[in-house]
């Protein structure tokens, strides 16, 4: 399989303010006993939002916690400012982890979580820092009130809060948008924006390429534990937009439909079974906008046009076999 770089990364919003790469990722590996959850991935982060994007269990949790020093690769080298991320509590002043989990303690209030972390980082004025943060997340008004009864989108500003509360350079976000309703998406994206403006460096994982429309220009795939492409977020979904598309048709005379279709460029392959048809096309609204008339000019009669290929596995996979 081979990486698809694209066009170069566009040039981020916010102003470079260092010099080389904040993060770097040098042929990394990791695997949990026969588990290899990372493959030999290698890319490098500046400033600015960048979107890792990959289906469930693609590896990205285990990248990002690699990222965060918490887990060491099994091979590779995985740098923070050019040092080692493992083993080096230096970078943990630089970097902070937003993860996916509800780790965020429900008894506490967002500002208590927020002061306990900046004492964790032993910040000269830890109730000034929680404070700071606090306000970073626009969550004043409710931070006496306990974690447990905030919505879902404080409960990510809290623990957004609780990451950003020792200033780091380096910020890495761990499915931020998942169970948020539009409303709070748009509010964390503004703050992720935000936060980029200030020259932060971000990588943001999703399963959802729409998740980074007008947020990340560089998005990295990965799929099965490999960097699949990378590139610009419009080549990235004009890739996955592309691909061929099958369609299962049941009508009311198969062979002859079937021999209607191959007679349209954009059919790759047609498959006649005993009860429907199985169609292969490089264009999808073109063919959906062929086969109604097609089938209307035979005089046939179509019961049944179903996609059959678009479970979010079938688009990455197309990705990987390219
Ligand atoms: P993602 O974040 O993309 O959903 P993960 O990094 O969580 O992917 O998982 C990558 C792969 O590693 C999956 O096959 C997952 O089942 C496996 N995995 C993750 N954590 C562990 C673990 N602690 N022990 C064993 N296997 C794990």
């Amino acid at each position: 399989m081979s990486v698809q770089t694209l066009n170069p990364p566009a040039p981020s919003a916010a102003p470079a303010r260092s010099r080389g790469a904040a993060v770097e990722l040098r042929n990394v590996s990791h695997w949990y006993g026969n588990v290899v959850a990372v493959n030999d991935v290698s890319f490098s982060l500046g400033p600015g939002i960048t979107g890792l994007l990959g289906p469930n269990g693609a590896g990205k949790s285990t990248l990002l916690h690699m990222l965060a020093g918490f887990l060491a690769p099994s091979a590779g080298e995985v740098l923070v400012d050019g040092r080692p991320a493992w083993k080096n509590p230096e970078m943990y002043r630089s970097l902070g982890l937003v993860p996916e989990r509800e780790a965020v303690y429900p008894y506490l209030t967002a500002y208590e979580f927020a002061l306990m972390n900046a004492r964790l980082h032993r910040l000269p004025d830890p109730e000034a820092a929680a404070e700071r943060a606090i306000d970073i997340v626009d969550l004043r008004a409710a931070m006496h009130r306990k974690i447990g009864g905030y919505s879902k989108g404080m409960r990510q500003r809290a623990k957004i809060a609780g990451a950003l509360v020792h200033e780091p350079r380096i910020v890495l976000l761990d499915e931020p948008f998942n169970g948020m309703d539009p409303a709070q998406r748009m509010q964390m994206m503004e703050l992720l924006r935000g936060l980029a403006e200030q020259g932060k460096t971000i990588l943001i994982s999703t399963h959802i390429l729409e998740e980074l429309h007008h947020l990340a220009n560089n998005v990295l795939v990965v799929v099965a534990g490999r960097l699949a492409a990378s590139g610009h977020f419009r080549e990235i979904r004009r890739l996955m937009t592309d691909r061929p598309h099958t369609f299962t048709l049941r009508s009311s005379d198969d062979r002859r439909l079937a021999a209607a279709l191959m007679a349209n460029a954009s059919v790759q392959g047609v498959e006649l079974g005993a009860q429907e048809i199985t169609v292969r096309t490089a264009e999808r609204v073109g063919f959906a906008q062929y086969l109604p008339r097609a089938a209307r000019e035979a005089g046939i009669t179509l019961y049944e046009v179903r996609p059959t290929d678009e479970s979010l596995e079938s688009v990455f996979s197309y990705l990987v076999k390219r």
